[in-house]
């Protein structure tokens, strides 16, 4: 349903330890390790966010996104997959300048309220007995949203909840 991407830029040797921990040989993971970001791709969700919390942290600049396919067979046009107007483009930018939180914050902080007990969890607006929503970037708006892993659906707009409870936590001091 949905393949993932992550961007890595950061100390060589780092990198290259992230890839022979992972299993490649010696010549193999240099090569990895050598572009500049370093692009790894992945197929399942679990495996792409393990490598987004791995790298961020101090040193590192670390892009996840994520392609969702958008396949609308049954959906009339417009509602929910709507192109967001100017004026809620504007509304998210506040909301991340608000919450001084960069796309792979926001990324985490959604991972943070899912793997969370005491939250509500997001699911999916088609059938809540599909696996839990997970993030991924929306890149012509650059925005992060919320997708199924078992069907077409995207939330466009992360709970502000979300956001704050992830900030109450990491970020007492603002
Ligand atoms: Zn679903």
């Amino acid at each position: 349903m949905a393949k993932f991407k992550v961007e890595i830029e950061g100390p060589f040797m780092e990198l290259y330890r992230y890839f022979r921990e992972k299993g490649y040989g010696i010549k193999e993971s240099k090569e990895l390790a050598k572009p500049k970001p370093v692009v790894i791709e992945f197929d399942e969700f679990e495996t792409f966010s393990e490598c987004v919390k791995e790298f961020h942290r101090p040193g590192f600049v670390v892009n996840g996104s994520a392609d969702f396919e958008h396949k609308l067979p049954d959906m009339p046009i417009g509602n929910a997959f709507a192109d967001p107007d100017e004026e809620e483009l504007n509304i998210r930018d506040l909301l991340t300048k608000e919450f001084h939180l960069n796309n792979v914050e926001i990324i985490n902080a959604i991972l943070f309220w899912q793997k969370s007990e005491d939250v509500k969890h997001l699911t999916c607006g088609n059938d809540s007995n599909h696996r839990l929503l997970v993030p991924g970037i929306d890149t012509e708006n650059d925005t992060i949203v919320l997708g199924c892993q078992d069907c077409d659906y995207i939330e466009e707009k992360v709970p502000d909840a979300v956001l704050e409870y992830y900030n109450s936590k990491f970020k007492p001091e603002k």
